[in-house]
């Protein structure tokens, strides 16, 4: 029967930097991924990295995301060199689109605060916009620009994840489903699966929407998000642009990314006329209709994000001993992986975090 210091439960991209993370420090881990690594919300998402243009209030996520995004351009150089491939991480910046006067209002405040706490936020007339984003259309009210925020291609980062874990030594087991956690003596002694009884002190619940499949008591459920996609030219876009309404990224590639939606219909990835129609209008709201005109759609598709009841990631030790969780990032856990992989690994390592992980705890939930 197979060993291991820890295993993790389910191949996103939480649980694979995790992973790595804890192999780094010379743990023995396995990694139990139902389908293929990132095959769900992680490939799924849009691969960018807000961590200002989104955040409404200073508080425990906003310092979260900051401090996951001062690990990124480290953890990409790591993951890059380990892997030999490029993931595409540029720092481009995210320009808001206001297209309302109470929407204007509402950025300004958010700028006006960041820029008080030390944070880089800009705002930019209506002409202003239009220079450096030509498609812009007629209704935008002002722009917000926050220089310092990324974007990355989020697929060839699951890739050379994949292959940085495996090199770390981490073992992955593809098309192996979690059944049940083994119990003994009120603490978690392994884990069944549908290939192989796998013997473990401790688990990490990294199952994103389906975390209640490892422990019942949470409260984290699907948040489907649908994207459409395009083969654009070059640089139509400048930026990452973003409003109310939907976003827009553009890959150096070309290909051009518009979502997306956040619909509470369980675990339901079809891809529907409706969310489409929302995406599409969303971006032309921000972009003139010229800007589409000689692109071709080249997929469309929808992604489970995982969503806890306060909107908040969930980290650390459950009620159950040997038990922890890492998940409910929501639309940010692209952005936090890093940040969540060095201060779980921490914990389960029991070592000092360095950031007070009271407000993620999962018995605030309880
Ligand atoms: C449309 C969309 C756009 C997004 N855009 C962004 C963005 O631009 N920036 C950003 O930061 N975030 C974004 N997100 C959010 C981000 O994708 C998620 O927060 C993140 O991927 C969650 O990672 P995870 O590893 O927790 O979950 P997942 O990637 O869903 O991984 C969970 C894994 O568990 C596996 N699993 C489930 N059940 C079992 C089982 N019984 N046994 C074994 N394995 C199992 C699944 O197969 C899956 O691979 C977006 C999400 C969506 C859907």
């Amino acid at each position: 029967m197979a060993r291991y210091d820890v295993i993790v439960l389910g191949g996103g991209i939480i649980g694979c930097s995790l992973a790595e993370e804890l192999a780094r420090r010379g743990r023995r881990v396995c990694v139990v991924e139902r389908g293929t690594v990132g095959c769900e919300a992680s490939t799924a998402a849009a691969g960018v990295l807000s961590a200002q243009t989104d955040l409404e209030r200073p508080g425990a996520l906003f310092e979260l995301c900051q401090a996951s995004r001062r690990l990124y351009p480290a953890w990409v150089r790591h993951l890059e060199r380990q892997s030999g491939l490029d993931v595409g991480y540029h720092e481009d910046g995210i320009l808001y689109l206001a297209l309302t006067s109470a929407g204007a209002e509402q950025m300004a405040h958010r700028v006006a605060w960041q820029r008080r706490a030390g944070f880089r936020a800009e705002r930019w007339l209506p002409h202003q916009v239009r220079a450096r984003e030509p498609f812009a259309t007629e209704q935008i009210r002002a722009g917000f620009f926050f220089p310092t925020e990324a974007q990355l291609d989020n697929v060839a980062l699951m890739r050379a994840l994949s292959l940085t874990c495996r090199k770390a030594g981490v073992t992955l087991l593809e098309r192996t489903e979690f059944h049940r956690l083994s119990m003994a003596r009120a603490r978690v002694v392994a884990v069944e699966t549908s290939r192989a009884y796998l013997r473990a002190p401790i688990v990490v619940d990294c199952l994103g929407s389906w975390a209640a499949a490892g422990d019942e008591s949470l409260p984290i459920r699907p948040a489907r998000g649908q994207i459409l996609a395009f083969d654009a030219p070059p640089r139509l876009l400048h930026h990452v642009v973003m409003s109310e309404f939907g976003y827009g990224v553009q890959r150096r590639d070309g290909s051009l990314l518009i979502g997306s939606t956040v619909e509470f219909v369980g675990f339901d990835h079809h891809v529907t006329g409706a969310g489409m129609q929302q995406v599409l209008s969303g971006f032309h709201r921000m972009m003139k209709p010229e800007a589409l005109a000689q692109s071709h759609v080249r997929d469309f598709w929808a992604g489970l994000r995982p969503h806890s009841q306060d909107g908040l990631p969930v980290l650390g030790p459950t009620s159950t001993e040997g038990l922890y969780v890492a998940g409910g990032h929501f639309r940010h856990g692209i952005l936090l992986a890093p940040v969540t992989a060095r201060l779980m690994s921490a914990v389960i390592l029991g070592t000092r975090p360095a950031m007070d992980l009271s407000p993620f705890l999962p018995t605030r939930l309880s």
